[in-house]
């Protein structure tokens, strides 16, 4: 069976009858056709918007966007109507031109927008478009009964336009309802602008939020925001759209406030101090993003993944002398440090500031080390030593390597070897004078090569006024003997040493 004997047998008999008239009338218009589907307009007086049916005619199906309870209502009837006999027509041939259905005058019409450039924006002419050619448009959509146009195949988004035009065209569009025009224009596909075919879209263009480094060298490290334009933007009309990537849109405002637009909208921005990232990143940050784009031309700002800051120990090295300084930083490897309260960038992200847990480092610093925070203490030797001793109650990093030089060293295994006229004295590497001198100083400890060792007293008791005037010798010429040895007294609170006796000292050349 046909879809059309399908359709008239399910229909009533009251509606198939107003579907044969509405057909007759020409109130039937076939928008697309294929195979599978036809799609047709169906214009009903006093309804602005004409109804569209759908023919499936291989699923022997159909359907009607009215709200009609009907399986077949009047339009869908009058659709499939229309479309049996459109094709009962003779088919065109090749040679000539369809032959018109309807005169010019008859045939249905769309509507069609063109748009021109004017002093003051931008004005809309609203134009029936009847087969491909413009023709006037008369009056309203909603009074089209009156108008004597014909057939009007209209949409919501004409009839939208209409009211947001304030059902007056042929004006330049007045700023405050560029918006709610562009957003139904959007849905216009037949529109132009100054003659050639325009894109619309009713978003608005939205000034575009900059956080940038600062370059204000007054402001280092600090950041910048500012509100820049979209750079899609090629044309601004005076009534409030633009041109932006060949779309005709509003400028939108995204709703900042008169006073945030006073602020950001100055040339140079609004500065943050590193000290101010909080605030930028919290505050500033997130009432942009809920407004505007925000373009992040900087990759310094901290992410939220935040680490606490953390207490280390700085060391440094001066002769015998060990530079220690406690400093509060941020991030590992480390982004910025705070000295005296006050935070240094030096390098990557820029760290959220925890003011309660730096007070809490602070305290640390003093109960575990006994050191103010940002002061630089200087150690000498033994003292040094001493230092490093407790430098694992200090639980935080310690940074440089100078501090390891001052480590306690294992005991010093003295020798002396006296190979013909050499004198060669070992002190497990620590240099032999430097070994004499800080004994003769009645220092406890002295520099070897892997750190600190205690001095070899006893032996140095016994041998060391012979090994000083060894070295003393050796110095001097750097022959053995270039003098005889003569026994030094001792020194003051020195148990006396053993006296070497005469010629070669005891021991000599096997190792002592
Ligand atoms: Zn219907």
């Amino acid at each position: 069976m046909s879809l059309l004997d399908t359709m008239r047998d399910t229909a009533l008999v009251a509606f198939w009858n107003q579907g044969v008239k509405l057909a007759r009338a020409g109130n039937v218009h076939i928008d697309e056709e294929s195979d599978e589907e036809i799609v047709l307009k169906v214009r009903v007086a006093r309804v602005a918007v004409p109804f569209t049916v759908h023919l499936w005619p291989v699923d022997s199906d159909w359907s009607c966007d009215c709200e009609a309870n009907q399986e077949v209502c009047a339009h869908a009837a009058a659709g499939v109507i229309a479309w049996v006999a459109r094709q009962a027509e003779p088919a065109p041939t090749p040679e000539r031109a369809p032959p018109r259905r309807m005169e010019p005058g008859r045939a249905p019409c769309k509507v069609g927008y063109r748009l021109t450039t004017s002093p003051d924006g931008f004005r809309v002419e609203r134009v029936l478009v009847r087969l491909n050619q413009d023709e006037p448009f008369v009056g309203t959509l909603l009074g089209q009964a009156r108008s004597g146009a014909g057939a009007i195949l209209s949409t919501d988004a004409d009839i939208e336009l209409e009211e947001a035009m304030g059902r007056r065209f042929g004006i330049t569009v007045e700023r405050e309802r560029v918006p709610r025009v562009l957003a139904a224009l959007e849905l216009c596909p037949d529109r132009t602008l100054d003659g050639k075919p325009i894109a619309v879209s009713g978003e608005p263009v939205l000034p575009i939020a900059r956080i940038e480094d600062d370059p204000n060298p007054a402001n280092k490290d600090g950041f910048r925001v500012r509100i820049v334009r979209d750079p899609g933007i090629e044309t601004v009309f005076r009534n409030s759209a633009v041109l932006c990537e060949g779309v005709l849109r509003p400028v939108g405002t995204g709703g900042l406030s008169p006073n945030q637009r006073k602020v950001f909208y100055q040339r140079d921005g609004v500065s943050f101090q590193p000290d101010e990232v909080e605030k930028l990143v919290a505050e500033v940050l997130p009432a942009l993003k809920a407004r505007l784009p925000v373009e992040l031309r900087t990759t310094r700002l901290p992410d939220g993944r935040e680490e606490p800051p953390r207490l280390v120990l700085e060391t440094r090295e001066q002769g015998d002398a060990l530079i220690v300084r406690p400093i509060i930083v941020y991030g590992d490897p480390i982004t910025a440090r705070v000295d005296r309260g006050e935070l240094k960038v030096t390098g990557g992200r820029v760290p959220v500031r925890d003011r309660r847990a730096e007070d809490r480092l602070r305290q640390a610093a003093h109960e575990k080390i006994g050191l103010p925070l940002d002061l630089d203490r200087t150690f000498h030797g033994a003292g040094a030593v001493r230092f490093v001793d407790r430098i694992g109650d200090f639980g935080g990093d310690v940074i440089g390597e100078a501090w390891k030089r001052f480590r306690r060293a294992r005991d010093i295994q003295p020798s002396v070897q006296i190979d013909g006229d050499r004198l060669n004295v070992d002190f497990g590497g620590a240099d032999p004078t430097r070994v004499v001198e800080a004994w003769l100083e009645g220092a406890e400890l002295v520099r070897v090569s892997d750190g600190w060792a205690p001095l070899p007293t006893g032996w140095l008791e016994e041998h060391g006024h012979l090994v000083a005037d060894l070295l003393a010798a050796r110095d001097a010429g750097g022959g053995w003997p270039p003098r005889p040895l003569r026994p030094r007294p001792p020194r003051p609170g020195a148990r006396p040493a053993a006296a070497p006796g005469p010629g070669r000292p005891e021991g000599a050349g096997r190792g002592l």
